[in-house]
């Protein structure tokens, strides 16, 4: 769209990029990456080739990645890649704008656990982050956020919606949990139903709440409580002393599978004992957070390694101040990790004292739990969703014809990317310092960043 809009003389020319490494998963070493709608784009070697450009011998990099179609652009930079007729911008020989700004990119920063309507989201590009995963809000505020955040100052968005758990069950009641953001379920009817309202609104998550407090008596102790939140859930209908049990594996189930009918991903706030178990039993795919109320045995740490992703929120437990919850969460996020299992960073922003940025603390506490380089940096820049579905066809919400033919030859990595400009310390433990450094780059202004 700005292509047609911003720039006359380049509008029909591909516009490319040359840096030193992206992370895909893994790094690529040098390579190219396109700007195209609004979005960055990494090319694979043989598309940049078959666009036009030489095949160069010896690009060096990841094995089809590298830099090789662009190689005098990537030598040169950006005075020296070829005088192209009428444009603006340095062209090579087939006509392409081509920059050489170095550095390193990574897909935009994620923090997978936030809550939007409780923080100045405003902040978080100018903290190093350039998407968010909302787990629990209005969702109609949220989608609206979600579909408006392009160009503006807010952070890519992806959402579940509302709470969805049992009749009186956290967080209803809540004082910082308005009514909009949650839906208390009495049946089966009422878990399609809210499902269904998620779905609608754009939700590619749905947020489960397992949560022991919920299934004690009234007036039982909060296992928690909810920084300092005292606990409110009193059922208007008076009905709490039967219903008050939180979600029935009956009814939680029915929002696994209707979500997963749905190609939704199905994330839980689990809480008190048993209740991570429970989440395995009940096919969630997700955590909210890594488990604190308990350790968790081995033998179940190794079946969620298996098919489970964790969001990593230590930081919570006391803000620099570790409380008791912390070192149980950080010891069952260690096995967790080292079975293999997947980690996402993520702070529960809007919960307590936490940074409307990236946070130091818990990227120090995912070394702490023994992440290594490759796990830390799929945990904060996991590719984007587009890429995430078509690695997962079988779930996939959706997915265009056109995202499958251009798949081989391209990596989507986002309308906003991580750029930082010093290449990645290998060890794990440096990572704490170098990520800070990265700044929140969109796909239009990438040109315009120098190393
Ligand atoms: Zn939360």
């Amino acid at each position: 769209m700005r292509a047609e809009a911003g720039a006359a003389p380049d509008a029909a020319l591909d516009r490319f990029v040359v840096v030193d490494d992206v992370w895909v998963g893994e790094w690529t070493g040098p390579a190219v990456l396109r700007i195209r709608g609004g979005r960055v784009e990494l090319v694979r070697r043989a598309a940049v080739a078959s666009a036009g450009g030489q095949e160069a011998a010896g690009a060096g990099g990841l094995d089809g990645w590298g830099a090789g179609g662009l190689d005098a652009a990537a030598a040169g930079g950006r005075d020296t890649a070829g005088a192209g007729a009428g444009g603006s911008g340095p062209h090579d020989g087939a006509g392409r704008v081509v920059t050489n700004v170095g550095g390193v990119v990574l897909p935009g920063f994620c923090d997978s656990h936030v809550h939007l309507g409780l923080v100045d989201p405003g902040a978080l590009l100018g903290g190093g982050i350039a998407r968010v995963v909302d787990l629990g809000w209005n969702p109609t505020v949220i989608a609206s956020w979600a579909h408006g955040a392009a160009g503006t100052s807010m952070p890519e968005v992806e959402f579940a919606g509302a709470f969805l758990t049992g009749v009186g069950g956290y967080p209803s009641g809540r004082s910082w949990a308005p009514d909009a953001a949650v839906r208390q379920l009495r049946d089966v009817a009422g878990a399609l139903a809210a499902v269904a309202e998620m779905h609608r609104s754009g939700a590619r998550f749905v947020k489960l709440v397992l949560h022991t407090g919920d299934t004690e008596p009234p007036g039982a102790a909060d296992a928690r409580g909810d920084g300092g939140v005292g606990r409110g859930g009193v059922d208007a209908r008076g009905d709490a002393a039967v219903s008050r049990g939180g979600l029935t594996d009956t009814v939680a189930r029915a929002v696994v599978d209707e979500a997963h009918r749905r190609a939704l991903v199905v994330v839980a706030h689990t809480e008190g004992a048993g209740q991570a178990e429970r989440a395995q039993q009940l096919g969630v795919d997700r955590l909210a957070h890594t488990p604190f109320s308990e350790r968790l045995s081995d033998e179940l740490i190794a079946a969620m390694a298996d098919r489970m992703t964790w969001v990593s929120t230590l930081d919570i437990h006391g803000w620099g101040d570790p409380t008791p919850e912390f070192a149980v969460a950080l010891d069952n996020l260690a096995r967790f990790a080292a079975a293999g299992g997947r980690v996402l960073y993520g702070t529960d922003l809007g919960n307590g004292p936490l940074p409307v940025a990236l946070n130091p603390r818990e990227l120090d506490a995912l070394t702490s739990a023994g992440l290594t380089a490759p796990q830390l940096l799929d945990a904060l820049a996991p590719l984007p969703p587009r890429e995430v579905a078509l690695s997962r066809l079988s779930r996939a919400p959706e997915p265009t014809s056109s995202d499958f033919a251009e798949h081989d030859d391209l990596i989507d990595l986002g309308s906003r990317v991580s750029w930082v400009p010093t290449r990645a310390p290998a060890d794990a433990a440096e990572l704490p310092t170098w990520l800070p450094t990265a700044r929140v780059v969109a796909a239009d202004d990438l040109e315009e960043i120098r190393a």
